[in-house]
């Protein structure tokens, strides 16, 4: 393994860890129902993408509760 051959002054770790924040996260609008929505993904809400219905939101509660009683 291969070993720092100087020592890393506390200012330029600092100066590295100033790159570190976080970025926040964008967020768009459905224009079908108008929620708040992660970009390139579809609406929880309504299911629909790029003005087109791709997901059923209640069939996706209806699995979640029937495998939330499986494991009870
Ligand atoms: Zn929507």
């Amino acid at each position: 393994m291969g070993l720092p051959s100087k020592k890393r002054t506390s200012r330029s770790k600092k100066e590295r860890a100033a790159h570190f924040a976080l970025k926040k996260t964008t967020l768009a609008k459905c224009p079908e129902c108008g929620a708040t929505v992660l970009p390139h993904v579809a609406c929880k809400q309504c299911g629909s993408y790029r003005g087109r219905k791709v997901a059923n939101p209640t069939k996706r509660i209806e699995r979640r509760t029937r495998r939330l009683k499986k494991i009870k």
